[in-house]
């Protein structure tokens, strides 16, 4: 005999109340938020428009509530997704958030023949 599965949803599903339809010997039913949707416009010449969609989802069957996952999609139609654990998620923002900062950090390129702008380095006036 098995405990029926609690049919609420956490705080964060944006679902309907009652949204979750778990057969007893079937398939199982998501808690779901799209949480975040993160448009990319065009970049001339490197990347097409598209979007990031960032969600939690939760599988629940009628024995078995599984820890939530962050859902990380790239694609205006029809994305790619892939499922990552909390940890997972944590350490892809805080890889994320590390490039960046390296990134913003480093000393300007000196300037291309393509016609960028130089600065002047800082400290010095024009
Ligand atoms: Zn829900």
């Amino acid at each position: 005999m098995s405990e029926p599965v609690d049919a609420a949803c956490p705080p964060w599903c944006d679902q309907p109340t009652g949204h979750l339809q778990v057969e007893p010997a079937g398939p199982g039913d998501y808690h779901i938020s799209a949480f975040i949707v993160i448009d990319l416009p065009e970049i001339a010449g490197i990347r097409e428009g598209t979007a990031v969609q960032v969600a939690i989802e939760q599988y629940v069957t009628s024995t078995t509530i599984y820890d939530p996952l962050i859902s990380l999609a790239v694609g205006d139609d029809d994305p790619d997704s892939e499922a990552l654990t909390l940890d997972e998620a944590d350490a892809l923002a805080t890889a994320l958030s590390r490039a960046v900062t390296a990134a913003r950090d480093a000393p300007a390129h000196p300037p291309s023949k393509q016609g960028a702008v130089p600065r002047p380095p800082a400290g010095e006036q024009p």
